[in-house]
């Protein structure tokens, strides 16, 4: 789910060192072994062995009991081992007898993705290119800050929702990734950081909020949140993660069943007219139903709040008249679950990618708009503009490099097709609306 997602965190640009690709440091003074590069990292193997990044601590107890006929514990062994100390050959792992590290050699493997391109910015948000598989690849952004490191981590190649004002919709969907991918993409930037669960934490929060809507993968986002938790993989602590989702008000309740994580929408306009057109998902699941499935979700989580996302763009929702009726939202939702503040937003001025039709407001539109939210009693930080030398939106640098799908060559197609002068000004970006809400 990407909210515009240049700055994930709402930041002050303090930047936090980090270690060159390569050269994390892992605990023990032991050098973390490179990652092998797997033509497919959902596949674990091309010969069958088990991807050991697929599986949480319970599956991978149930794989060493069942499948090696080993003891459950040996699990947390190599769980360690992988997430706390980055090494992915079993030989490095020295406190496993010789004759299990063979056989884990003969039936697992631990692919990590392949960094494909690695692109540090001035301001110390931190983006990596990563390949899935021959064909696919997918961002991952670290966004430092004052005491804190966030990670904005994909759920999907490309997204299917065809969020008008979104880089990533203009690619097309091309599949789910696997637990393997997602928490590959927190292993490759941990392991970039020398990030020490516990002891040397540079990676403190992960939001769910790159390319895709991680509620259409739930099983494998699900599963992957679990190991970002684990004290044996990142230990996260529940709030510290949050998933972000455009609205699926069905698989919001399933989450609330199974997980404890932070919920935040994307949300963008506060009338279902114009929320429709932005988000086309809204004409199946309207701001009504999904407010009732946000306040269904706080409620089981008494005390916690939920996050609405919410995009400036010029002339579009930015308007008195869309502030109050933000406001009116919020509070109705305060109202129902009986808590001040319940509703959190951040209001994110839109980052222009090459073609869209949309335009960030100007500096004194979005503190006009923030003005009415705060003068109605709101928080509503406006989230501030990070890693712009390293095409900030989300799905930009995919798209330059990598991107296939036929929805961008249709999306290029047309957009090479206009007059140069009409190109930055209205251009109608993406021709297939609703078709993923359908
Ligand atoms: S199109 Fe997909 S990735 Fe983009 S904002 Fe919508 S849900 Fe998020």
């Amino acid at each position: 789910m990407s909210t515009q997602h240049d700055n994930p965190a709402e930041t002050n640009g303090t930047e936090v060192p980090v270690a060159s690709p390569g050269a994390a440091a892992g605990t023990e003074g032991r050098a973390p072994t490179q990652p092998r590069m797997a033509s497919s990292v959902a596949a674990g193997g091309a010969d069958g062995r088990r991807n050991i990044f697929d599986l949480d601590r319970s599956s991978l107890e149930d794989f060493f009991e069942q499948e090696l006929g080993e003891k459950r514990f040996r699990a947390h062994q190599v769980m360690k081992w992988i997430h706390h100390r980055h090494v992915t050959d079993f030989d490095g792992m020295t406190d496993l007898g010789k004759a299990l590290r063979a056989k884990l050699e003969e039936r697992a493997v631990v692919h990590a993705p392949e960094v494909i391109f690695d692109k540090p910015s001035a301001d110390g948000t931190h983006k990596w290119l990563l390949g899935m598989d021959a064909k696919n690849a997918i961002e991952t952004v670290y966004i430092p800050d004052k005491g804190r490191g966030t990670l904005c981590v994909s759920s999907q190649v490309g997204c299917a929702l065809n969020c008008q004002f979104c880089s990533t919709a203009t690619q097309g969907f091309n599949r789910n990734l696997s637990t393997a991918e997602i928490i590959g993409q927190v292993w490759v930037a941990a392991r970039h950081l020398g990030n020490v669960p516990h002891q040397q934490r540079r990676l403190t929060n992960v939001v769910m909020m790159g390319m895709g809507e991680p509620l259409a993968n739930f099983d494998n986002v699900v599963r992957a949140m679990s190991i970002m938790r684990d004290d044996l993989g990142y230990g996260l602590a529940n709030k510290r993660v949050t998933l972000s989702t455009a609205g699926m008000v069905p698989m919001i309740d399933r989450l609330g069943e199974v997980s404890d994580v932070s919920l935040a929408v994307s949300l963008h306009a506060a009338n279902d007219e114009l929320r429709t057109r932005l988000v086309p998902l809204n004409k199946k699941y309207p701001i009504a139903e999904l407010m009732d499935a946000c306040v269904r979700y706080a409620l089981r989580k008494r005390g916690t709040s939920v996050t609405f996302e919410y995009t400036l763009m010029k002339g579009v929702n930015d308007q008195p008249e869309h502030a109050r009726e933000l406001v009116r939202l919020m509070r109705a939702f305060d109202r129902a679950v009986q808590m001040k503040d319940a509703a959190k937003v951040n209001l994110i001025p839109f980052n222009p990618f090459p073609g869209t039709r949309f335009e960030r407001p100007d500096d004194l539109a979005i503190r006009s708009f923030q003005k009415l939210l705060n003068n109605a009693g709101m928080i509503a930080p406006v989230r501030r503009t990070r890693g712009d030398d390293i095409d900030a939106a989300c799905g930009q640098l995919k798209g330059q490099v990598t991107d296939r799908t036929r929805r961008q060559a249709a999306f290029r197609e047309q957009l090479n097709r206009r007059q140069p002068d009409e190109r930055s000004d209205r251009p109608d970006a993406n021709t297939e609306a609703g078709d993923a809400a359908a």
